[in-house]
């Protein structure tokens, strides 16, 4: 789980379309939005994982699933499903994000993202920023920048279901200094965490929508 906490809290971003289907990637990610629909918001979310996952080894591609018949399919091996909520997390406001673990020997695939927290999050860095408190880099911040490490966190709890949180984007929290160091383009997963995420890649070999089901 991912929270936010006014003083100490979390935040990314990229371009142009998203991953082509059948294109090859480490791990799919089909997106439902509930609530309000922007087709928009996931074409930039693409956009901000990819430049915050630039180096690493590690690719995520996103499928909009609104009016996509290929989201009518079943759940292949590599992929995992995003639900981008429109409002707060139902009891915990300051919950922005959270993954539903598996079971032994069936690995977790949801997990559920709050824009109303993130857009709260928003609100109360912008005004430390301008209210010169905090740096105005927090100002340029977009909310798929700041969903972007938010998505991210989620992928690794759900790829790596037992994993301690540590630093970067795999902090519990994230702080006003972490969001700027976001919007400087240094808020990074660690690079031993980051081995440990590919090796779950390679563990479980991906395949691409090209080679059928
Ligand atoms: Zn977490």
């Amino acid at each position: 789980m991912l929270s936010f906490v006014l003083v100490a809290m979390l935040a990314g971003p990229f371009g142009e379309q998203p991953t082509p289907l059948g294109s090859k990637s480490d791990r799919l990610i089909r997106v439902y939005q509930q609530g309000v629909y922007s087709r928009e918001l996931v074409l930039n979310l693409q956009r901000a994982v990819s430049r915050l996952l630039d180096g690493s080894g590690i690719a995520l591609a996103f499928i909009d699933c609104e009016g996509q018949p290929i989201c009518n399919e079943g759940l292949r091996r590599d992929e995992l499903v995003l639900r981008l909520v429109s409002g707060l997390h139902p009891t915990d406001s300051t919950t922005c994000g959270m993954a539903f673990r598996g079971t032994p020997g069936r690995p977790g695939v949801l997990m559920s993202v709050y824009r109303g927290c993130v857009l709260k999050t928003s609100k109360q860095l912008r005004g430390l920023a301008l209210s010169r408190t905090r740096s105005t880099v927090l100002l340029e911040l977009t909310e798929a920048d700041m969903l972007a490490p938010i998505v991210i966190h989620e992928v690794v709890h759900l790829l790596l279901p037992g994993e301690a949180h540590g630093l970067g984007i795999w902090q519990a929290v994230l702080a006003a200094d972490d969001w700027e160091r976001l919007g400087n383009g240094e808020l990074k997963l660690g690079a031993e965490l980051t081995s440990r995420v590919r090796a779950v890649f390679s563990a479980q070999a991906p395949a691409t929508h090209a080679d059928g089901r």
